[in-house]
């Protein structure tokens, strides 16, 4: 078999014929195989489909057993076929007998075949079938015949995506192509979307494999190489380098593989074979997508998938497709799937259309996650290879509790997700009829539930929730979503727009907490080893003024005539509050002196985040006008746990005497100085831990808008004095000796909080 027969030009050129005859499905495949067999010169060519519940079938062979077609089936990962499966990798064996994986079929008759060669049957990464050949002798296969194999493996892989082998399959054992998938991811954003998949990034299916003129299609492929290679200079040189997000590091990742050698060497080479430029493209991505899916290095993998990507791009320019969907063209109930995406970009889509977001990528702090939220879209992360298993018009479902996705449900789950769903509705209900009633608890005690904004987003949230203003206004938000540093003219309309739509309820304006893990795109990131404890917040400011006075100038200028709150993000000791305050004070002088109406009042605040300042509340207070405790990163720090990793953000348990003692501290400390004491971090978002903080004396809460509804159920159903009975002497026991969470779970069900 040195060289197959007329090579894989003349089989490619064969294969077209047949899948143009009117011939029936199982037809077409047994003349496929004996093509194959014929141009390889192998004796035995058989081709297995991957079924539903995970087992290859055998669905046509030239050379083994005819008895065996439909009749063999090979479990999860059984035998050499199934491990070519499973690793979506070629196999190529001169003696598969002496293979451990080998597994006998005695109905097939393959005792006789020694040399083994099997390829993955691809499609956009997943694997659909495995495709072999088999002869007598011991051989080894060259690597022409593998690439011929795997190109001819391309053919089949569109002919079992289009549905036409599912007439020959029994009710059950359909071929897993359209199959249901249920994968877990990371929960983002929380509500259940049901609607059908948008690719971010649409996938280019090409339909033409098989070139008429291979000179021609060499020149096509070197033109859209030549094109793509100027528009990433262009995305490179634009200004801010931040189009659509598209940080410098991809773009530079992108830059380095259009120039790679290999990467041009295996595309001219797949055209080289027969194939046309678009499909030698899917070829090459197929192999990147198949490498990348069993690379556990994080770092590779990240690399691979800004080859795929490039290769995607490659595609479309070979197709003449289109890019990004346009606003308008958003289809009723959109769920989109997408490797990532920049929040510019998903605030391009019709938001009254979308019902959930999958990325394969995104932290619960990653900047899409957030305004996902701010949206109130229900939204799933890390959900491996999502975009490669969904296809545009799949019904899924998006469960933003659980981290639940299910690509092509079975009826039955996506029943049971509808009568979640309406469940869910039932209760929104409930809460929205509480939405005018005054947040008073049951003995009578009057507390001020805000709510947590940052975006424009946001604003229609304070009508819809009737929560008494926003205790904690993210300000860097707006510079994280947006393309180019916003300048104060951007700044100062977005702060009147809040307080406008505040319409005199208080807003709390935090300034710029940039650093750590809040990254602007057209900033460099420093690289720190330690970014949560390094340059960010007020240690930006202090060190950057100009950015700082800039922010205080649009906020003082939004707020004349009125009040304004302002605090500042993560202070460290009292020098660096006097510092910052000192620079408020000089921006009233000069807007003074130049004539400019200013606030009727300014209240400065400190914002407890760093466990130093528990230690000079007392300090701190006789400067700020009130506090603002952030929890989410002030426990991060008292545990000295990582708020956005997930192997440790769940390991402790803010329930507890330290983590509850501390606030306590805070709330006194607030008490002793007749100054106004807030917690703003999603502790409070949380009906049974607010109830805590309710407890030990906070009377200021602001959580996310959703948790508004459940937050005033579980406050006018409780009696907060009798929680403090509970509670307040637990805190005097020894730490770990009594479970508080559970005590505090008995009592709400006991006394009918809802918790
Ligand atoms: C906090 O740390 O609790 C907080 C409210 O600030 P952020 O989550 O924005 O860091
Ligand atoms: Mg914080």
């Amino acid at each position: 078999m040195r060289g197959a027969l007329g090579g894989p030009r003349v089989l490619l050129r064969r294969l077209r014929e047949v899948m143009a005859e009117p011939v029936s499905a199982q037809e077409r495949l047994d003349k496929i195989v004996v093509m194959i067999a014929a141009n390889m010169v192998a004796e035995v060519c058989s081709v297995y489909v991957l079924r539903v519940d995970g087992s290859l079938e055998l669905y046509a062979t030239e050379g083994l057993s005819r008895e065996a077609v439909h009749q063999t089936v090979l479990g999860a990962g059984e035998g050499l076929v199934g491990l070519v499966a499973t690793e979506a990798q070629a196999l190529n064996l001169p003696d598969a007998q002496a293979h451990p994986a080998f597994s006998y079929k005695p109905e097939t008759g393959e005792e006789i075949y020694h040399s083994f060669l099997g390829v993955p049957v691809l499609r956009a990464g997943n694997t659909l079938g495995v495709l072999v050949v088999q002869n007598r002798a011991h051989r080894t296969y060259s690597e022409e015949e593998v690439e011929a194999l795997q190109t001819t493996a391309m053919v089949l892989a569109e002919m079992i995506a289009s549905g036409e082998l599912e007439a020959l399959a029994r009710p059950g054992a359909e071929p897993a192509v359209r199959r249901a998938v249920q994968v877990k991811g990371l929960a983002l954003a929380e509500g259940i979307g049901l609607g059908r998949v948008v690719l971010h990034e649409p996938r280019v299916y090409v339909k033409n494999f098989i070139a008429d003129d291979i000179q021609n299609e060499l020149k096509r492929l070197d033109q859209a190489i030549d094109t793509l290679r100027a528009s990433i200079d262009v995305m490179l040189e634009e200004e801010g380098m931040a189009r659509a997000g598209e940080h410098r590091d991809v773009l530079e990742a992108y830059r380095m593989f259009a120039h790679d050698r290999g990467w041009l060497h295996k595309l001219r080479e797949a055209v080289m074979t027969g194939l046309t430029a678009e499909a030698a493209a899917e070829r090459v991505q197929s192999d990147t997508r198949a490498r990348m899916m069993r690379q556990t290095d994080p770092y590779l993998r990240e690399r691979l998938h800004d080859l795929e990507d490039l290769t995607n791009r490659l595609l479309r320019e070979l197709l003449g497709y289109d890019q990004a969907p346009r606003r308008d063209e958003t289809p009723e109930n959109a769920v989109i799937v997408a490797r990532n995406m920049s929040p510019a970009a998903l605030l391009d889509f019709d938001r009254s259309r979308l019902r959930g977001l999958v990325l394969e990528e995104g932290a619960a702090t990653s900047h899409v996650a957030i305004v996902a939220r701010a949206l109130g879209i229900a939204t799933v992360g890390q959900v491996e290879n999502a975009a490669s298993l969904a296809d545009s018009g799949d019904a899924i479902i998006v469960d933003g509790d659980t981290g639940e996705v299910h690509i092509r449900p079975p009826a039955g789950i996506e029943a049971s997700y509808i009568e979640k769903v309406r469940l869910r509705a039932r209760k929104q209900a409930q809460y929205a009829a509480l939405r005018d009633m005054p947040a008073v608890s049951k003995d009578g005690q009057a507390v001020q539930l805000l709510i947590n904004a940052g975006l424009l987003v946001d604003l229609p949230h304070l009508k819809e929730t009737g929560a008494d203003g926003i205790g904690l206004f993210r300000t860097e938000l707006q510079f994280m979503v947006a393309a180019t540093l916003p300048r104060t003219g951007e700044q100062l309309r977005l702060y009147r727009s809040v307080l406008d739509a505040a319409d005199g309820r208080p807003v709390t304006f935090r300034t710029l907490d940039i650093g750590g893990d809040k990254v602007l795109p057209y900033m460099r990131a420093l690289e720190e080893e330690n970014p949560a404890l390094g340059w960010r917040a007020i240690r930006v400011s202090l060190d950057r003024p100009a950015l700082l006075r800039i922010q205080l100038r649009a906020l003082l200028h939004a707020a004349a005539g009125r009040e304004l709150r302002l605090m500042f993000p993560m202070v460290s000791e009292v020098g660096e509050f006097d510092r910052a305050r000192k620079v408020v004070e000089r921006e009233l002088t000069h807007l003074r002196r130049h004539g400019h109406r200013l606030p009727d009042r300014v209240h400065i605040g400190a914002m407890v985040e760093v466990p130093a300042l528990l230690f000079m509340l007392d300090e701190i207070l006789e400067r700020a006008d009130f506090l603002s405790v952030g929890s989410n990163d002030l426990v991060q720090f008292l545990f000295a746990a990582d708020r956005g990793n997930v192997r440790v953000a769940g390991r402790f348990d803010a329930l507890s005497a330290p983590i509850l003692r501390a606030l306590k501290a805070v709330a006194d400390a607030g008490k002793r100085h007749s100054k106004p004491v807030t917690l703003c971090g999603e502790l409070a978002s949380r009906p049974l831990e607010a109830m805590a903080l309710l407890a030990l004396g906070y009377r200021m809460l602001s959580v996310s808008a959703p948790a508004i509804g459940p937050i005033k159920a579980m406050l006018i159903q409780l009696d907060i004095g009798a929680a403090e009975k509970l509670l307040l002497p637990l805190l005097s026991e020894r730490a770990g000796d009594v479970p508080i969470r559970e005590r505090l779970e008995a009592f709400a069900a006991k006394c009918g909080v809802p918790v």
